[in-house]
């Protein structure tokens, strides 16, 4: 334990480590390269009785203070074929890899599966806590298991895919057992035969409706991003701040029947996917700003920060939340993680 004490830090700033860049300080921070530190990291968190929160790379979380306790940045990298037969591949990545890094590296490989999901932020690690998604792939399509370290107990545990009870950009970690594990590495199931997914309209569209190679599709979401989406390199933001509602058919035929032009999606379960996107922007708040946060003037779900706090995204979020229940009677949900809020 001694010999990793000096490597923990004490009120570290988190501000270049979060991409609303919200100013904010860590009690207790380190990063791990090697999994073999992990253990004697939670040794040390526990015996001062410290809450330990993992952080990835800050692109979907709101720090609304400063977080109490030890944060872990988890730096743990590899990529390791672990099974190959046929045309598929089991592939282990280390939490620490970079996504988009990793996306492209796959596909330099040959293996496919992870085209629609290029240039999404963030390392492998967190890719399973909101089991990301873009483009009509999510991650859990692909998904075999990941390594998970308990952080109360320190036990080692594999989580297959009913374990981590996938949802629409949800979790196990985001729900009963959120804060508890802290991930290592995830195995994805990769095929050598390309797996073409181009049914979103803009990507079809950027397609021009044709057949496409994997690289293409990849190179078209990669531009239709940079073209809708804000770079957290230059706009502070965190992506999406609400998911997308979904609700019942009677719920959906009523509103459809005032807002004719609401667009809508039928999912599997029947119930109706209403773009949260288009809610915002009936409210009214595209574009606008509101002291040192705004809505983005191309996309109404990304709330951007000009220098504000965490709280003060929140309160914005508060009020678009409070504005679409009152004229949609749909109740929003925040998707980035908050941490900080006493
Ligand atoms: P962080 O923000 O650091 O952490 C997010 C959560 O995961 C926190 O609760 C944290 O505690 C937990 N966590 C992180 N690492 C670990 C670990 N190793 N073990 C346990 N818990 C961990 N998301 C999508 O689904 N689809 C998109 O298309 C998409 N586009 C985006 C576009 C932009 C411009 C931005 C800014 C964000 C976008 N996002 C998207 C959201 C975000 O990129 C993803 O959710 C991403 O997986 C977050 O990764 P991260 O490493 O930044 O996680
Ligand atoms: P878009 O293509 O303009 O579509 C608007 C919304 O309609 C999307 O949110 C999408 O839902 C839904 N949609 C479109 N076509 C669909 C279809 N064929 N079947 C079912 N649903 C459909 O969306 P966008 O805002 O530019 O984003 C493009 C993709 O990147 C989306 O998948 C989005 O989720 C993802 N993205 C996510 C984040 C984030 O932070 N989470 C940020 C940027 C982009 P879904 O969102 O459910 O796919």
């Amino acid at each position: 334990m001694d010999a990793v004490a000096p490597e923990i830090s004490t009120n570290v700033a988190l501000t270049d480590m979060n991409t609303l860049r919200v100013s904010a300080s860590a009690e207790y921070f380190c990063r791990l390269s090697s999994v073999d530190l992990v253990q004697p990291v939670l040794q040390f968190a526990r015996a001062r009785g410290l809450t330990v929160t993992a952080l990835g790379g800050g692109s979907n979380l709101v720090l609304a203070g400063d977080i109490k306790g030890l944060v872990v940045v988890l730096d743990i990298k590899g990529i390791d074929v672990l099974a190959s037969e046929n045309e598929r591949l089991d592939v282990r990545f280390g939490a620490g890899e970079c996504w988009h890094t990793m996306v492209e590296h796959c596909l330099d490989q040959g293996w496919y599966g992870l085209e629609n999901l290029s240039l999404i932020p963030g390392n492998m690690g967190a890719a399973p806590i909101q089991n990301i998604g873009a483009y009509g792939v999510e991650l859990s399509d692909l998904f075999v298991s990941l390594d998970a370290i308990e952080i109360a107990t320190g036990q080692e545990r594999v989580f297959n895919r009913e374990d981590c009870e996938f949802g629409y950009r949800d979790s196990v970690f985001k729900q009963r057992l959120q804060n508890q594990y802290l991930i290592t590495a995830v195995t994805l199931r990769l095929s050598r035969q390309p797996q073409i997914n181009i049914n979103y309209p803009a990507l079809k569209d950027a397609l021009g409706g044709l057949q496409a190679s994997p690289q293409q599709i990849s190179d078209a979401v990669c531009q239709i991003r940079q073209q809708k989406l804000p770079d957290p390199a230059v706009t502070a933001n965190v992506g999406s701040f609400f998911t997308n509602p979904k609700v019942s058919e009677e719920q959906a035929l009523s509103l459809i029947s005032l807002h004719p032009n609401m667009p809508w999606h039928v999912q599997p379960d029947g119930r109706y996917k209403i773009p949260a996107a288009w809610l915002i922007e009936k409210c009214g708040f595209k574009g606008q700003r509101y002291g040192n946060v705004s809505v983005h003037q191309h996309q109404a779900l990304v709330l951007v920060n000009h220098g504000g706090t965490g709280l003060e995204v929140l309160v914005l979020a508060d009020k678009i939340v409070q504005a679409v229940a009152d004229e949609f009677g749909i109740d929003l949900v925040i998707e980035p993680r908050v941490y900080g809020r006493e």
